[in-house]
């Protein structure tokens, strides 16, 4: 995630901050069910995001951490301004508490780290107790391993012990390679599939920002970059982004810019 790091950028200032903001939410069963689990506190203990990448995971899994850090619920759901979303949304620390989030990177977690999480989480407060109006009942903490298909066979075993006994927290495990995670979690997981939206619906997407930026962005042009990522939001917002830095006026010159 350090190509991330530039708050500025408007791959994170147009990250969707509900799961209704991601352009393909009518469509998209799993972001349906996910926004309707957050909203009545059912979500799973272990959710398992499966999709390429650039479908969306990471922003799903930092919206359901930002559920559980807000301060100020709005309609039972995260209101993105507050100091717990903030720290959610903009902090980029890997293996560290944000507010109630904590978010790892499968290639190097061990066995200590998840033990001490797990210590952290069931046997003391959370890290964070948000103070505005809320409803009077748990919400878990959010745990998120990034890459979850390169943490050690061993890890995942541990993972699938605690899991049964990790009452405070929802884990979330983000893969693109489904098959290389533990069958057991899997058994006890819920899966949920991340596709990337439709080439029109992330053009669509373009269009929006670019009017809000005043970038100078034709509906031939916002589907010729959706195209060129095949429908990835986050990769056509990158382009967008170097056209917003290089000042472009006119709309011939988004080709000129972009093309080979
Ligand atoms: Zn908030």
């Amino acid at each position: 995630m350090t190509d991330m790091t530039n708050n500025n950028d408007l791959r994170m200032a147009y990250r969707p901050k509900l799961f209704t903001e991601y352009c393909n939410f009518e469509n998209s069963k799993t972001l349906r069910i996910l926004n309707r689990q957050m909203q009545r506190n059912a979500l799973p203990r272990l959710l398992i995001f499966d999709g390429d990448y650039s479908t969306g995971k990471t922003s799903a899994s930092l919206l359901l951490g930002m559920w559980s850090s807000c301060e100020q619920w709005i309609d039972r759901m995260p209101c993105g301004q507050c100091g717990g979303c903030n720290f959610v949304l903009n902090s980029q620390h890997q293996g560290t508490w944000r507010a109630n989030y904590y978010g790892l990177d499968g290639t190097d977690i061990d066995a200590n780290e998840i033990d001490e999480i797990f210590r952290q989480t069931n046997h003391y407060m959370p890290p964070y107790q948000p103070r505005g109006k809320r409803p009077d009942e748990l919400i878990p903490n959010i745990v998120s391993i990034d890459e979850a298909h390169r943490t050690q066979p061993k890890i995942q075993e541990r993972l699938l012990t605690l899991v049964e006994r990790w009452t405070k927290t929802s884990i979330i495990l983000l893969t693109t390679k489904l098959d290389k995670i533990d069958d057991g979690l899997i058994a006890r997981g819920t899966t949920y599939r991340f596709q990337h939206p439709s080439l029109q619906q992330t053009a669509a997407r373009l269009l929006c920002v670019a009017e809000a930026e005043s970038i100078p962005l034709t509906e031939a042009d916002a589907l010729w970059i959706a195209e060129q990522h095949d429908g990835a939001v986050r990769e056509s917002l990158g382009d967008l982004d170097t056209l917003k830095s290089c000042g472009i006026t006119s709309p011939e010159e988004v080709r000129q810019l972009l093309g080979d």
